[in-house]
């Protein structure tokens, strides 16, 4: 009989040194795909840096471009283009005055050196400033002042006009002064005290219209001063011009919005002629977090130059940038020289490529980072095909150490069950044996046994020596069968008669131990195809469970039954019963009950599975329906014979 033998150390060194294999290389490999990956990501990281270095020289170039066609159009003279934008002007400094283009931008100008003295003639006005200050004759001073006041020059005529409307409030005649400088307002072109005529008049009969408490008159005049100062109506300084600004707001009573890209173009406009020593240049100012573009050139007397505020700037120059940075994934923005940013998002992040002002020649530091989107193509679909390829490693590696690790554990309980065998299979010889000895013993003694007695002990060696008989064949056929070398024969037999001839036999048995078996026939006709000794090995095999699992019961039902083309042969028991998680494990070889086990109930594990082996042989099956605490049914299903039923004498 061939007994397995139990190695548990064996199989699970072999599975874990299998595991060690498959897991190192896959650790490797996962490694490898890591190093891979993580290089991979490096090279994209530097050729982005690349390209982004390469898209500030190309964005630098382009905008260099931009800047030299408006330096071009300076040089030519054009200044046409230059009111194609809102905050833009173009400018002419001259010692003799600025000239704007468009006119009105400019709120204010710088002063000049030459300034607007020397437009008045004192000499015109000497006689009334006798009469006036010298003599005390007022009313003669206005006439002497009136009689100027018709002179073809303007500035004489706008002189004597404010100087007429002087004395005439010293007079107290204010609506006469009034209406002088109303006069006076109307003399274009003219200037006084280095200040255009109009402005100083309009300002004055504000002043006056104020100072009479005429405050409606006040109202309505100041605003239309407001409104031309802010329109840009007059050359004027800066001081003088905030002056103004801030008396008109005062008459009318709420603060002038001025834009302050107007505000920034005027201080850019000073700034420059403040550097008279520079030939041509390019800057960029942020006065007031405005920027203002200045681009000027030297010309003959002169200085010819191009404001350009930060609409103009974004609009002419930065967005063409953009887009072009954008096609290539990349954001651009432009810094002002204290590195705030004036044009675009401030970029953050290490991965930005600088050109300073010194570097490109521009008047910005130009910053090109990434857009966030940007992602290679290539790179990208090559490290989603690595780590599918990982993924899939992966997979592979798990699901062998899972496979490995489930053969791994069927082993071990294989070699569990095969150790319980050989300690079940030693217990089962055990028993016989020694009652064997022990009656050998008795009639062996000197002292013989009364002949009743010793009929007595020779039936009791002979029921251990059929017991033992019954085990080693059982185990013989069981080796037979597990071998595949167990011939059966096959041959019509009445399965009634078989059953009546095994319940017979083994009822001499199990009465010994009370049991009543009562044997149930079913009328129809109940014959099959098979070998006789196996299919009674078989039956005898539950005969013998349903006593062994009884517990306290002593009855046992054995019934043979057609049931359409199946013969079944069934042992009932009213037993201990099997749990459902069992009754599918126990026709597995070595397989024994939870019950078996607790309490102490002899066998080897090979008795179902041999009823199995057996009906299975003969094209049939073997079912249980057990309930704990109830009993069992074991049910055998043969294929009834018919007449075409092939027929052997041996198998
Ligand atoms: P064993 O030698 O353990 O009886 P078997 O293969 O004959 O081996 O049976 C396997 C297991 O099935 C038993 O250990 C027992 O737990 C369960 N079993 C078999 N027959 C019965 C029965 N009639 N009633 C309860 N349990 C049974």
């Amino acid at each position: 009989m061939p007994v397995p033998q139990a190695h548990a150390g064996r199989p699970r060194r072999l599975i874990l040194s299998v595991l060690v294999l498959l897991l190192l290389p896959g650790a490797a490999v996962v490694w490898l795909g890591v190093q891979l990956l993580s290089q991979d990501r490096e090279l994209e990281a530097r050729q982005r840096d690349e390209r982004r270095e390469s898209t500030a020289d190309v964005l630098a170039a382009a905008l260099e471009q931009s800047v030299a066609t408006s330096e071009r159009r300076l040089r030519a003279g054009d200044m046409t283009w230059a009111a194609a934008y809102r905050d833009t002007v173009a400018l002419t400094l001259r010692a003799s005055g600025v000239d704007a283009y468009p006119r009105g931008r400019l709120l204010f100008q710088p002063r000049l050196p030459a300034g607007d003295a020397g437009h008045e003639d004192p000499g015109a006005f000497a006689n009334g400033e006798a009469l006036e200050y010298r003599d005390r004759n007022l009313s003669a001073a206005a006439a002497a002042f009136r009689a100027a006041a018709v002179s073809f020059d303007p500035h004489v005529r706008a002189g004597a006009l404010l100087r007429e409307a002087r004395v005439l409030r010293k007079m107290g005649r204010p609506d006469a002064a009034l209406t002088a400088y109303r006069e006076m307002a109307q003399v274009r072109a003219a200037r006084v005290l280095g200040l255009p005529a109009d402005a100083v008049a309009r300002r004055t009969r504000c002043a006056l219209l104020h100072d009479l408490g005429r405050h409606r008159e006040c109202d309505s005049e100041a605003r239309g001063f407001l409104a031309d100062l802010l329109g840009g109506t007059w050359a004027l300084d800066r001081g003088t011009f905030e002056a103004y600004l801030a008396q008109a707001e005062r008459w009318v009573g709420s603060p002038a919005a001025v834009p302050p890209w107007q505000t920034a173009l005027g201080a850019a406009a000073e700034w420059l002629a403040a550097h008279p020593d520079r030939d041509a240049g390019r800057q960029v100012l942020t006065g007031a977090g405005v920027p203002v573009a200045l681009l000027w050139q030297r010309v003959d007397g002169g200085t010819r130059a191009f404001l350009g505020g930060p609409d103009f700037q974004r609009l002419e120059w930065f967005e063409p940038m953009a887009r072009r940075a954008a096609a290539r994934g990349f954001r651009v923005a432009l810094s002002a020289a204290d590195d705030v940013v004036v044009f675009g998002d401030a970029l953050t992040g290490s991965a930005i490529a600088r050109r300073r002002s010194f570097e490109t020649g521009l008047p910005w530091t130009m910053l090109v980072g990434d857009d966030g989107t940007a992602q290679d193509g290539s790179f990208a679909s090559r490290r989603r095909l690595l780590l599918a390829a990982l993924a899939l490693l992966m997979a592979i590696v798990a699901s062998g150490a899972y496979f490995i690790t489930r053969s791994m554990g069927r082993e071990l309980a294989v070699a569990r069950l095969q150790t319980d065998f050989v300690s079940a299979v030693s217990h089962e010889f055990r028993t016989p044996l020694t009652s064997l000895q022990q009656f050998t013993a008795l009639l062996n003694d000197a002292e013989e046994p009364p002949a009743a007695k010793r009929k007595q002990f020779y039936e009791a060696q002979a029921r251990g020596v059929e017991r033992l008989r019954r085990l080693v064949e059982s185990l013989l056929d069981f080796g037979r069968m597990e071998a595949g070398a167990r011939p059966y024969r096959r041959e019509p037999l009445d399965a009634r008669s078989l059953a009546g001839r095994v319940t017979r036999e083994f009822e001499r048995e199990a009465a010994a131990l009370g049991f009543t078996i009562v044997l149930r026939e079913g009328a129809a006709d109940a014959v099959v195809t098979g070998d006789e000794e196996a299919l009674s090995r078989a039956l005898w095999n539950l005969l013998d469970n349903a006593v062994k699992y009884s517990g306290e019961s002593r009855r046992i039902e054995v019934s043979c039954e057609r049931d359409g083309s199946c013969v079944i042969l069934a042992v009932r028991d009213e037993g201990l019963g099997i749990p459902k998680d069992e009754q599918t494990k126990i026709f597995d070889k070595f397989v024994r009950g939870e019950a078996s086990r607790t309490r102490g109930i002899k066998g080897t594990g090979i008795g179902l599975a041999m009823v199995r082996h057996i009906v299975s042989a003969h094209g049939g099956s073997v079912r249980v329906r057990s309930e704990p605490g109830c009993g069992s049914t074991f049910s055998i299903g043969l294929p009834a014979w018919t007449e075409d039923a092939p027929v052997s004498s041996a198998g």
